[in-house]
């Protein structure tokens, strides 16, 4: 293997059925084997956290009866199980414990206590949600968002003012999917992402992640999701490198089959736009 051989690395992801039911169907430690067995130097596991009330229970979980108590449950089983495989695979891989927080009305407050909690590895900070409505569901879920904003446009800016407010607030050691508002646009994104309000959004975030020393997770789940680049798209990764912003690819795995997916595209795409491509991790 030549040196300038990017390491196999995941920085969000494993996903498991053990404790997420819109996972893939494997358990956690079969996808912690299929990362060592492709050789992988280091990944982190950031299962969901439960939701804070029923509201935010997703129709998977409602679906297998789990109610906010039962979530809880399984969480507290995700953390102890996951620092059992940490312990167990130490000799074949670097494996972070993570957990992936959510933006909705009491989510902050619940990320803070599991961290103080769990002392976690790391956390990755994600929205998924604006005005608490689920932004990377169904298109006509990401329309009701999109109605109470007033349009597209706002609901961007206001999607990266609840981002902002997640990093003053978690101060998360990565930033997952930072442009994940693109997902459900039904306009053109890439339209979308000139407009100059927006672009101020984001500049202002990227610059206060490069103040905090955040990492920027490449997400690589993009590419499945019918993309033609990863989250973060190319004009936020300009910015990016002019700030100086570590980026490093997550594959969001959820289930074995996603392991390390498209790793080789998006490290290709880091390395040509000239990023570091030896990998920043979130622990240090
Ligand atoms: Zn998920
Ligand atoms: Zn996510």
């Amino acid at each position: 293997m030549s040196d300038d051989k990017p390491a196999l690395a995941s920085v969000h992801g494993a996903h498991s059925i053990d404790f997420c039911g819109h996972a893939e169907g494997d358990p956690l430690e079969d996808m912690v084997k299929e990362y060592i067995a492709r050789g992988f130097s280091w990944f982190g596991i950031t299962e969901h956290t439960p939701p804070v009330s029923d509201e935010f229970t997703s129709d998977e979980e409602r679906a297998l009866g789990l109610d906010v108590a039962a979530q809880y449950e399984r969480f507290d089983r995700y953390m102890t199980t996951c620092r059992a495989l940490q312990k167990k695979y130490a000799d074949a891989v670097d494996l972070y414990v993570g957990f992936e927080c959510e933006s909705y009305t009491g989510a902050f407050a619940a990320a803070k206590q599991h961290r103080e909690k769990y002392r976690p590895d790391y956390i990755v900070g994600s929205v998924h949600h604006v005005h608490d409505i689920m932004i990377d569901g169904p298109p006509e879920i990401y329309a009701q968002a999109a109605q109470k904003s007033g349009s597209i446009e706002a609901l961007y800016c206001q999607y990266f003012d609840l981002q902002l407010d997640m990093i003053e607030t978690l101060h998360p050691a990565v930033v997952g999917h930072f442009d994940l508002i693109r997902l459900r646009d039904p306009g053109d994104y890439k339209m979308r992402l000139k407009n100059p309000e927006i672009l101020r959004h984001i500049r202002r975030n990227l610059e206060r992640i490069r103040e905090l020393d955040l990492i920027l997770d490449f997400n690589l789940a993009a590419l499945d999701k019918g993309a033609d680049e990863p989250y973060v798209s190319a004009p936020i990764l300009n910015i990016a490198l002019e700030l100086g912003i570590a980026l490093v690819p997550g594959d969001d795995s959820h289930g074995v089959a996603t392991v390390g997916r498209h790793f080789a595209t998006g490290a290709r795409i880091l390395k040509e736009r000239g990023f570091d491509t030896n990998w920043r991790r979130p622990v240090t």
